[in-house]
């Protein structure tokens, strides 16, 4: 007979490693189903060769585009989901980012709920994920019903400067948000050493705000949570009325196992989120779970996003360089009549980094020339909103593989 639990959650990722952690206290049987093991902690960890050019954490998996053409896509399946290898930047939305929006290329519709609604889980999960802030400084911040819990993560010199000369032309740039856990008053005692190894790196030292570190560790401590490591979801069975999930099966080692619960969370990504869900069709369900609206995997929405890399004769020395935001053409300004996004800075770049990021055009470059160019690089990270277009979606094939459609939009 299958197991039985309250909740099962699959995935234990930024959604479902913190849906465990909020759901522990409350004493019900939960298991987590989580297809990745965990993240080993290695030198490599901090090394970025093996994590940029080698890509040792990117998954083996292979999505295909909808030419049929494979592709590896570059996702991570760990305890902690892709928060293991994330940047640590945790900014809420705006409060007009819920509402209809006039993007270049289109309409971003307004949500149902508002910043609103929202507020109180922002600042439950700040507090959870004990994100670094100042609020206030930045002026397309919402109102926030509490402070951040932990000061700003400071400054170095150059960054300083930079902040200090966008002030000076009249911008308004402020500290970015981060879930570190730095504590800058007592560097002995803090977890985070502070390093330059943090945006796209595992932290050996576990100091990353991560889903793993700060939701599922803790909630396993509960005798009521169980996490299965290795367990790949592949299936949710129905009963012939197809509305009460009567199975969710698991591939683990090669064996089939099924479990039962009273509540199925489905928390496994984006992607595999709609894969599970298409992959569950029935006679009652012929598009898939929860598909009768043929909504399941539409509205596929990308990270819109560019590193720039600004060159200056000094000298850029910092270690940790995402503490500055600059959301001055976040929504249209008078020069230009969209939204643009924020610019925030990027984890400091390295020879290795940019090899890993465009092998092509470093193909040549010697490491020398490379190391210089970082060395005296100050990098920006642009980030702005992709349309939902219904046309961008995952679907899934006879043999279970995601393919993924996917036009950019409001690239210029
Ligand atoms: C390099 C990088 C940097 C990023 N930086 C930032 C940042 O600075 N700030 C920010 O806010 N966001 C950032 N993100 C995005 C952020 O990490 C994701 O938006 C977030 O983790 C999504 O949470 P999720 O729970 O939906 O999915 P995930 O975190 O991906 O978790 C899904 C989990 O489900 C598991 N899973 C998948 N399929 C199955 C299955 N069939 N059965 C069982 N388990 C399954 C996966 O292994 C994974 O653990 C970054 C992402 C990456 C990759
Ligand atoms: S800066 Fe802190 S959190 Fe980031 S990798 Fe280094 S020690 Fe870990």
């Amino acid at each position: 007979m299958a197991e039985h639990y309250d909740v099962i959650i699959i995935g234990t990722g930024a959604g479902g490693g913190t849906l465990a952690h909020a759901l522990a206290g409350s004493g019900k049987r939960i298991l987590l189903l989580e297809r990745g093991n965990y993240l080993p902690r290695e030198l490599e960890n901090w090394n970025p060769r093996p994590v940029f050019v080698d890509g040792r954490y990117i998954s083996k998996d292979t999505w295909f585009d909808p030419d049929g053409k494979p592709f590896q896509p570059q996702v991570h399946y760990f305890v902690g989901g892709a928060t293991k290898l994330y940047g640590a930047a945790l900014y809420r939305l705006r409060p007009q980012d819920f509402g209809e929006l006039r993007h270049v290329d289109g309409i971003s519709p307004a949500w149902p709920l508002t910043y609103d609604d929202f507020e109180p889980w922002y600042t439950q999960a700040e507090q959870l994920y004990q994100v670094h802030g100042n609020g206030g400084e930045d002026p397309t911040e919402g109102h926030r019903s509490a402070p951040y819990p932990w000061p700003a993560v400071s400054h170095e010199p150059r960054i300083a400067e930079i902040s200090e000369g966008l002030e000076k032309g009249g911008y308004r740039p402020f500290h970015a948000p981060c879930g570190i856990l730095l504590d800058e008053a007592n560097r002995p005692a803090s977890t985070c050493i502070r390093c330059t190894w943090c945006d796209g790196y595992p932290c050996l030292v576990h100091a990353k705000s991560d889903a793993e570190v700060i939701a599922v560790r803790p909630a396993l401590g509960r005798d009521n949570v169980t996490l299965l490591t290795g367990a790949e979801v592949t299936k949710l069975e129905t009963d012939p009325g197809g509305r009460v999930i009567t199975g969710v099966v698991v591939s683990r080692d090669g064996d089939r196992a099924v479990y039962t619960g009273d509540i199925v969370v489905v928390s496994a990504g984006a992607a595999n989120s709609a894969k599970i869900l298409l992959n569950s069709a029935s006679d009652a369900h012929p598009h898939g779970l929860a598909n009768g609206s043929d909504q399941v995997g539409r509205n596929y929405m990308f990270h819109n996003c560019k590193a720039v890399v600004a060159l200056s004769k000094e000298k850029n020395d910092t270690v940790f360089q995402k503490t500055l935001g600059i959301n001055d053409f976040y929504f249209p300004t008078e020069d230009y009549e969209y939204p643009a996004g924020n610019i925030q800075m990027i984890g400091k770049s390295n020879a290795e980094a940019m090899r890993g990021e465009k092998p092509k055009l470093t193909k040549l470059s010697p490491e020398w020339t490379l190391s210089d160019v970082a060395g005296h690089a100050v990098d920006f990270w642009l980030t702005t909103e992709d349309l939902p277009l219904p046309e961008n979606r995952v679907t899934t094939d006879a043999d279970g593989n995601v393919h993924l459609s996917y036009q950019p939009s409001t690239w210029t």
